[in-house]
């Protein structure tokens, strides 16, 4: 078998594989994020030419790559901290993941460190037990930030509102197909875009910015954030906000963190930053690829109001949500929602209960 460590540095993904021994079959190799179809093409030749196949392992800050390589058929693992950590930006390299070439002689030296990802399991699978502990700590910390409006998990009650949430994007053919969708039934939606994903396609930021929608930040790379350490976060936020800002003239104000992951000195980063934490109370595992009618009886079943509902447009197929949204949009107006921009539901000094309100 071959290994093929798989992660990030700057603006590129990077590759470099290995064999059973740990002996190169593959120099590191860069793809502009533009390119991960070659990437992914890639891969799957060198599993064709690989005796016993091949096996990737990603860091968990490499979220960017995770469901495209599990949807390619290909055989994933990530390994976390203390066997691979992110690299902070140092005297002018750039930040990225773990180095490749560490991740593919972990595989050879330290099995055990690899934990498989599947196509219906979360990214964190395997770490269940600590992200639970670590949002479990941040509870007492949410109450005070919801209460200075630095984190929103929900709208007000009895407000009939619902907001609409798509995270992993900008994808080069799914989010415009949305753009379209929501355009039909005239609503808009917040979509929290992931920074290596906005530079490789940014007339899709532009796309999104143009008609109306707000763009939230979702990291540059799809990190898990508390396995960063302060400088490595701080870059996450600083590069993604300044690669949205140069598109669209706006820096975003509204942050989701990926999975949701997070613990008390994240969340007080995040608030540092100067950003709105986003969560949701509504979700489809849309990313698991259930069936449209499955990602429709979720949301329209798990709606309330003021729902913040989260769907995804990138980070691999999202043709199952795209098809899934008209008709959640037509059940939910049935129902007598209307869909609001979640700013609607991000207190703020000077909003008043006069508010002008949409007219879904
Ligand atoms: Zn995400």
């Amino acid at each position: 078998m071959w290994f093929a460590g798989v992660g990030w540095v700057g603006t590129d993904l990077v590759v470099a594989v290995v064999d059973a021994s740990g002996a190169p079959v593959s120099a590191r190799r860069a793809y502009p994020v533009a390119l991960l179809d070659d990437l992914v093409a890639d891969l799957a030749r060198w599993r064709g030419a690989a005796p016993g196949g091949l096996a990737c392992v990603i860091d968990s800050t490499a979220g960017v790559l995770e469901r495209v390589l599990v949807e390619a058929d290909l055989a994933v693992h990530r390994v976390d901290p203390p066997h691979a950590r992110a690299r902070a930006p140092h005297h002018g390299c750039p930040a990225g993941g773990a180095p490749v070439e560490q991740l593919a002689a972990l595989a050879v030296t330290s099995p055990a460190a690899l934990q498989r990802l599947t196509a219906l399991e979360g990214g964190l699978a395997g770490r269940d037990a600590e992200v639970e502990q670590a949002e479990a700590a941040c509870v007492p910390l949410e109450d005070d930030l919801r209460a200075a409006g630095s984190l929103v998990v929900r709208g007000p009650a009895g407000s009939r509102e619902v907001a609409l949430t798509f995270d992993d994007g900008p994808h080069p053919e799914h989010t415009p197909a949305l753009l379209r969708v929501l355009r039909r039934f005239d609503v808009h939606a917040t979509f929290f875009c992931v920074g290596m994903q906005a530079q490789a396609h940014p007339h899709v930021v532009e796309q999104i910015a143009a008609a109306g929608h707000t763009i939230g930040h979702h990291t540059w790379s799809h990190a898990y954030l508390p396995d960063l350490d302060s400088l490595s976060l701080s870059y996450q936020l600083e590069r993604t906000s300044a690669t949205i800002e140069n598109v669209t003239g706006t820096a975003p104000t509204l942050v989701r963190p990926p999975y949701g992951g997070r613990d008390p000195r994240v969340l007080r980063e995040l608030a540092a930053s100067g950003m709105t934490t986003v969560m949701w109370d509504v979700e489809s595992p849309d990313w698991a690829r259930p069936g449209a009618d499955v990602i429709v009886r979720d949301v329209v079943t798990g709606c309330a109001d003021g729902s913040v509902v989260l769907l995804h447009d990138g980070g691999g197929d999202r043709a199952q949500t795209v098809e899934a949204v008209p008709r959640i949009l037509e059940s939910l107006l049935g129902d007598g929602y209307r869909v609001a921009p979640l700013d609607r539901f991000v207190p703020s000094a000077g909003r008043t209960a006069a508010a002008p309100r949409p007219s879904r």
